[in-house]
């Protein structure tokens, strides 16, 4: 099969440069773009993203990229890619997803259907099947996806499964959670480092705490979930093992991390309790019910981070509005504290009472929100 492959991590909008940076922190070289990061590596550069990347939301395979305004010429370009350096006889390949978006081609099943002929008979030809014959197709499963941007086909294969966010930790949510892969960027953006307290005064069903603790402990976010290349029969099964036992090895146990989580719901702090445990950082993390309004603390440098409802979802307007006047002003005596605050409400500054130090556009979902971000004094130390 193949040595080097073009891949693409896939992020939100808005956290492309993040993930760049966990690929380049794993040692690749990469390109960052909308909506995804490319680089190049071999299984183990597609074994590593996968296991690693906190920000990410899948790894994918680019097959090939070429013109495409008719369907013959979809047929061919498809047809003219290297298929059997990716599919073994009985593989089972469906075209999972077709996208088009500005081209002449526009009717994503026939995309879809177009595209799967161009496999089936390429496969047929190098393989010696009978034209005619379906293939059978009782093997490990390649999803395929077909995206067709302004007349330039791009085709793809999924390694990574169920989207990555997905780290097989939660067991139950609230109403609003944040993705875990959200949670983790926003943390990597934030000024937080492992020696600083963090106090999520929302916490939910404890996502923020959660990935903090994780982050760092030191483990790697896909450790305890599978991916779809794992079931691929070329992949060696021995170095992926060998992987998992690294990342184990890696896991810093004994770290001391000051990492706090309350919530007003008692249901969901129990929720992010179990959570905890299943992710393997219930020791690192406290959790308890406690209203915002109550937070008090006299440790200096640490950082708030805070998904608040936001209206749309969880509470009416004028909660809303109360309950960030009281975030204003229960944070206000927390100078030293850095405080990151995500909502898709656009009064939200005028309502906590300060404008933020910086903002940035994120997208919660499909929900455009903004991560405003208040940066706290720093604290001259007395010189004897
Ligand atoms: N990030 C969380 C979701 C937070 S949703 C996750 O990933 O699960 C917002 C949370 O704020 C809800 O769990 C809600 O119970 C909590 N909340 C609402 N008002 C509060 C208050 N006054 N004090 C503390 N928590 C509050």
């Amino acid at each position: 099969m193949k040595e080097t492959f073009n891949l693409i991590a896939t992020a939100a909008a808005g956290l492309e440069a993040v993930v760049g940076r966990e690929i380049r922190d794993l040692g690749l070289d990469c390109q960052v773009e909308n909506g995804r990061v490319r680089f190049k590596g071999d299984i183990s550069a597609i074994m590593m993203t996968n296991l690693w990347l906190r920000a990410a939301d899948r790894i994918k395979i680019v097959v090939g990229s070429f013109p495409a305004k008719t369907f013959e010429e979809l047929f061919q370009g498809v047809f003219a890619l290297d298929w059997e350096n990716y599919l073994p006889l009985g593989a089972k390949f469906p075209i999972s997803k077709a996208k088009c978006v500005k081209s002449k081609l526009h009717n994503e099943p026939s995309v879809q259907a177009i595209s799967k002929k161009a496999v089936v008979k390429k496969l047929q030809k190098h393989y010696a099947r009978p034209e005619g014959v379906p293939l059978m197709e009782n093997g490990a499963e390649y999803k395929i996806e077909v995206s067709i941007l302004k007349d330039t086909a791009t085709v793809l294969i999924d390694t990574s499964g169920s989207s990555l966010f997905k780290r097989g930790y939660r067991t139950e949510k609230g109403g609003a959670p944040l993705k875990e892969n959200m949670a983790a960027a926003i943390l990597l953006l934030s000024n937080w480092y492992p020696d600083k307290p963090l106090i999520d005064p929302t916490c939910g069903s404890g996502t923020f705490c959660i990935e903090a603790a994780m982050i760092g402990m030191n483990i790697a976010p896909g450790l305890h979930r599978s991916f779809a290349f794992e079931e691929w029969s070329w992949v060696d099964k021995e170095a992926l093992r060998q992987a998992r036992s690294d990342a184990l090895r890696q896991i810093h146990q004994e770290i001391e991390l000051d990492i706090a989580g309350s919530d007003l719901d008692a249901r969901l702090v129990e929720i992010a309790e179990k959570n905890a445990a299943a992710a393997g950082v219930a020791k690192q993390v406290r959790f308890k019910q406690m209203r915002l309004q109550d937070l008090h603390t006299d440790k200096i440098n640490g950082v708030i981070v805070s998904n608040p409802p936001y209206g749309e979802r969880l509470l009416d307007a004028d909660a809303v509005t109360k309950l960030y006047q009281d975030m204003g002003k229960t944070f206000a005596p927390l100078k030293t504290w850095s405080k990151f605050i995500l909502t898709s409400d656009e009064a939200f500054e005028t309502k906590y009472g300060s404008q933020a130090d910086k903002k940035r556009k994120l997208y919660n979902g499909t929900l455009k929100v903004d991560l405003y971000q208040y940066f706290g004094q720093r604290v001259k130390r007395q010189l004897d």
